[in-house]
Order: structure tokens, then sequence, then C-alpha cells
């Protein structure tokens, strides 16, 4: 494996005033993929975008809560209906910038891990969309 070819990402610890951290669920579901793959493009195309572990902060991991307190802005991923990521923010005490349900955006959850690369494109965009109008407020 070539490492330099890897895209280094900003330490979140250290700088997250200065990012978009995103938590996504990547439940294993196909929307739950869908919202990993848009997390992931953002990540590798948005300036300042960055995910971060939505897991950690359910453990109760302070280093990771403190992430997503101190964050610029915090964008939240769900996959399905349960909204598994936002709950596990409410939980501890912690209000998203913006909040997106796959299943609510005309994607079926079904049994799989494949999903369409198109609705990751489509989805990213609406994201990106989204977030540039909520600066313009
Ligand atoms: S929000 Fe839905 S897809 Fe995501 S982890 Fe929860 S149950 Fe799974």
């Amino acid at each position: 494996m070539n490492e330099k070819k890897w895209q280094l990402l900003p330490t979140c610890g250290k700088e997250a005033e200065n990012l978009d951290i995103i938590l996504a669920c990547d439940g294993a579901s196909s929307v739950g993929q869908i919202g990993n793959e848009v997390a992931v493009k953002l990540t590798r195309e948005e300036e300042g975008a960055r995910m971060c572990c939505i897991t950690a902060i359910g453990a109760g991991s302070k280093a990771h809560t403190d992430i997503a307190r101190k964050a610029r802005r915090l964008i939240v991923i769900n996959g399905c209906q349960m909204e598994c990521a936002s709950k596990i923010l409410r939980n501890a005490d912690i209000e998203p910038t913006y909040e997106i349900t796959i299943a609510k955006e005309g994607v079926d959850k079904l049994p799989t891990l494949d999903f369409d690369a198109q609705e990751v494109e489509r989805i990213a965009a609406k994201i990106v969309k989204d977030l540039k109008n909520l600066s313009a407020k």
C-alpha cells in the first residue's frame, strides 16, 4: 500500500473549531450505507468538512463529545427514521447545526449494503446547498 496517496485529514480533536464535523450513523442497510458514503464524499471534497465517530459519542467518550460541542458546524446524517445519530447527540445534550435522514429523501431502506452512486451524489449536493443557505441566513 502506498501511503503517499492517502488523503490525510485534519485532527478533529485539535481543530474542531475550524471544522464542519459530520456524524453519520453508518447503519447496516441501503440508507445507512448511503449516509456513510455521503459523509466520506463531503470529507474528501468540501473545505473544512470532516467525519468523526458517532459511535464514540454513544460510548460516552469525552474527547469525542468535546469535538461535537466545539465543532464549527455539526452535521448529522441518519439512515432511517430511527434517527439514531441524532438521538445519540441529544442524549449527550448536543444540538446539531443540520440534520438529514436519507430515508426521507426518496430512498427506500432495503436490507442490503449496496446502493446507487447517483443517490450519494444527489444527497451530497443537497447537503452542500442546504449548508450554503444556512450560512446565508
Ligand atoms: S438511523 Fe436507521 S440506518 Fe441508521 S443506525 Fe439507526 S436504525 Fe440503522
